[in-house]
């Protein structure tokens, strides 16, 4: 029979212009909800697929996107687009805090979140509170893009809920929080209610920033709204901001963060713009700059009617 030429990697017989020497599987993972899907073709292999106590943990090589981590069906990060998340859900309060030393990550097993906040070399310590070891056991494995900063020497590691940590954490503890959560289902649930804020908000110090991935204005609407709220009554409205940034693998690719500032402290009002651009560069980021910071605080009037106040 024909001489066997196996395809070049990752590309389609017809993209490479060889007769179909063999039948690609036609595999896809699709995140679906009731209404709504996004399916993206992947090379078939399983590369992680194991059922944690707290949720499915899912790893497969997608053509689009590369290396994709899904947990419970919904995809969490990609090799192509999770830096649009962790550059902004780090280098946004880092850049602004005036001198941010010790920093709580509440989920964020996977890596991408921590890896951005040790690029600060102001950074004294790092403690990530993640529940699922599986998660941390996935992301070592097959996404090292992601956990290659998961030993490094200011990093402390606890695994454990986010939930109790933080009920049990002394007050004035930490410069900033970031809660870097699933959706609010499963273990992420009791990250998105006011016992949890207000304990944050007590553990933070005077000028500390909470920082919680706020699911979309466009999806998780109702979630949203109620976040805000909630961080509303806590910080007082004038202390929560909203800001976007654009993540083409989660519903709807708008995607939301909040920062609620304990002192006062506003996200973009006073911020170096010269020392962001400088962070920007030297660290070759490639989401983040000043420029980026500032614009992600301008909101759509159908997203600041959303917000229990004008920002
Ligand atoms: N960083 C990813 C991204 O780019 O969006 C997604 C978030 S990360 C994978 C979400 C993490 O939160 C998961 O590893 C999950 O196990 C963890 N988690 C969920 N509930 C938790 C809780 N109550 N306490 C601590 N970690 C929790």
């Amino acid at each position: 029979g024909k001489e066997f030429t196996p395809l070049p990697q990752g590309r389609e017989p017809e993209e490479s212009g060889l007769a179909a020497v063999r039948r690609t599987r036609d595999v896809w993972f699709t995140e679906r909800n009731r209404r709504v899907a996004l399916s993206l073709k992947h090379k078939g292999d399983k590369l992680f697929d194991a059922r944690s106590a707290y949720q499915r943990v899912e790893v497969y090589d997608t053509f689009e996107y590369g290396p994709m981590l899904a947990l419970d069906g919904m995809i969490m990060c990609t090799r192509q687009d999770e830096y649009a998340y962790h550059e902004m859900i780090a280098h946004v309060p880092m850049l602004r805090h005036p001198d941010p030393r010790r920093v709580l990550v509440i989920g964020g097993g996977d890596g991408g979140t921590v890896r951005e906040l040790l690029r600060h070399s102001s950074l004294q310590e790092v403690v990530l509170v993640e529940i699922d070891q599986v998660v941390i056991d996935a992301s070592r494995k097959h996404l090292p893009f992601l956990s290659e900063s998961l030993d490094d020497a200011r990093l402390q590691i606890h695994i454990a809920d986010g939930k109790e940590y933080v009920q049990e954490t002394d007050d004035e503890r930490f410069d900033l929080i970031i809660v870097d959560s699933n959706d609010p289902v499963g273990p992420s649930k009791g990250l998105f209610d006011e016992a949890f804020y207000r304990n944050a908000h007590r553990i933070l110090k005077a000028e500390g920033i909470l920082i919680t991935q706020s699911e979309s204005p466009r999806f998780n609407s109702a979630v949203f709204r109620d976040v805000y709220r909630c961080l509303g009554g806590i910080f007082g409205p004038p202390q929560v901001h909203c800001y976007l940034s654009f993540i083409p693998t989660y519903p709807t690719g708008m995607w939301s963060f909040s920062f609620s500032a304990k002192g006062g402290l506003h996200p973009t009002a006073g911020l170096d713009m010269v020392r962001s651009d400088a962070f920007s560069k030297q660290q070759g980021l490639r989401y983040y700059n000043a420029a980026m910071h500032a614009a992600a605080f301008a909101l759509p009037p159908f997203v600041q009617e959303m917000l229990p106040h004008a920002t």
